[in-house]
């Protein structure tokens, strides 16, 4: 088979990580051929973006202490992954041309105190570029023959969106598989840099955060692969968070557009565009661990097999968030009031995460972030009260649940056993909303009450019984 095996940054944390998982991608390699693609090792991306906006608020010394982390950190495993004293030699001389690459960013970017999302990108694409080095050359170590590439190395064109470019897929595809079946030929193992491309003009552009699943994906529809293996610290997809409910179980089978609602709560960080690629191609995903290998995942495919499909799969939770309740006589029958309200709402920046208004059209409630509460309060306030809108009512502490299953669509009777479950548990539901699709069910109750309510769903949908 062609396989795509994308590491996120737990993967490949520590020098004793890396070699595993550079013996686990030569085993494969004896059966299957195999292109790798890394994210950065953890956190390593979060100093990056943090290290922006020092230099936005002119923190050098802040700054360079943490680049010298990431430095310190980098050439310390590099000096303990690869054994052989001529090829260690090799990374650590690789190692130093990135790194000074990077410390000449840096300085640039501290002298003009500015960041630009181009300048940014290029900064936060060093993550992965240092990376692959240290898992292409421990592969050397071990007798295979790796080659580490970025994005824009195998030919990842993008759009000029930075932050969030989209590949240009026409010439990505003919690019990329040029670029990998010639080494595949060779019987090089490809070690790619997730995560960024470059635009037209060779700037190199970032996919948002998590953009290695992207990467994994895109190189995957390019040269039609056999799966793509997304490698990470957990099992599976799961019935519920493990945290909430001790028998939560790993789901064997999900469709793409199960696994797309899943990955939107947070159930596994995936990223939210990754699945596209996969989807015309039907190329079959496997979510699995790095270090579980026996176990085999969640697959997530086009159309799961019969005796995997059930109403509902998976209880997800997003906490932290607060609600919004808009009020007022004159928004009934006028309308514009819900676009004025939510444009309020997106001058200042606020995403709106779930709303639902009653045919009355007296009321409108809104989930927000908790982060984004005070900011949202505060436009609609200085904005509308007194005009369209008569009062604004705060709820701190709730939390979204979501029922997710394909199965739900067209089955009568969810929803009355979704409440009367939680019902029975003395939680009071806050608010509602279901879309069309009816692929998901979700509801909002006070934060307290979320545990009560996810394990009175998991029980009462028998998840724990689920494969
Ligand atoms: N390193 C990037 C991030 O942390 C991309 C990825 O991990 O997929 O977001
Ligand atoms: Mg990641």
């Amino acid at each position: 088979m062609k396989l795509v095996l994308k590491f996120g940054g737990t993967s490949i944390s520590s020098a004793s990580n890396i070699r595993y998982v550079a013996k686990l991608l030569q085993s494969l390699s004896k059966e299957h051929k195999i292109i790798s693609v890394f994210s950065a090792i953890t956190g390593v991306t979060d100093d990056l973006i943090r290290i922006t906006s020092l230099i936005q608020k002119g923190n050098k010394d802040v700054a360079n202490n943490l680049a010298k982390k990431i430095i310190k950190n980098h050439m310390q495993i590099a000096s303990q992954c690869v054994k052989n004293p001529k090829i260690r030699k090799e990374l650590v001389e690789k190692m130093r041309v990135d790194l000074s690459e990077l410390e000449e960013l840096l300085h640039g970017m501290l002298l003009l105190g500015e960041v630009t999302p181009r300048s940014s990108d290029y900064l936060i694409s060093f993550g992965e570029r240092l990376s692959i080095n240290l898992i292409a050359f421990t592969l050397n170590d071990l007798g295979s023959k790796a080659v580490a590439l970025t994005g824009k190395d195998i030919g990842i064109v993008t759009d000029s969106n930075f932050g969030e470019a989209k590949p240009l897929m026409d010439t990505t595809r003919l690019r990329v598989s040029h670029t990998v079946e010639s080494l595949l030929e060779k019987k090089m193992l490809p070690v790619i840099g997730g995560f960024a491309g470059a635009d037209q003009y060779g700037n190199i552009t970032t996919f948002g955060r998590g953009g290695s699943d992207y990467t994994a994906t895109i190189v995957a529809s390019s040269i039609k692969a056999d799966e793509v293996w997304l490698m990470s610290d957990v099992d599976g997809l799961m019935t519920t968070d493990p945290k909430i409910v001790k028998n939560a179980k790993v789901l064997k089978e999900v469709s793409y557009t199960e696994a797309m609602e899943m990955a939107l709560f947070g159930a596994k960080h995936i990223h939210p565009r990754a699945l596209e690629p996969l989807v015309t191609k039907k190329i079959p995903l496997r979510i699995r661990s790095t270090f579980n290998i026996k176990n085999s995942g969640t697959l997530v495919t086009a159309s799961p097999k019969a005796d995997t499909q059930k109403t509902v799969k998976c209880v997800s939770t997003i906490r932290h968030t607060g609600l919004i309740d808009v009020r007022g006589g004159s928004m009934v029958g006028a309308p514009g009031t819900a676009a004025t309200i939510f444009s309020t709402l997106a001058k200042a920046g606020v995403n709106v995460m779930m709303i639902s208004q009653s045919p009355s059209e007296s009321s409108i409630s809104i989930i927000v972030k908790k982060n984004d509460l005070d900011k949202a309060v505060n436009a609609l306030e200085m904005n509308l009260l007194g005009k369209i809108i008569k009062k604004v009512e705060v709820t701190v502490d709730v939390a979204i649940i979501a029922l997710i299953g394909s199965g739900m669509r067209g089955i009568v009777g969810v929803a009355s056993k979704v409440f009367a479950a939680v019902a029975k548990k003395g939680v009071n539901v806050v608010m509602i909303a279901q879309g069309s699709s009816e692929l998901n069910l979700a509801f909002v109750v006070k934060d307290a009450d979320c545990n009560t309510a996810v394990q009175a769903l998991h029980d009462e949908f028998e998840l724990a019984k689920i494969n």
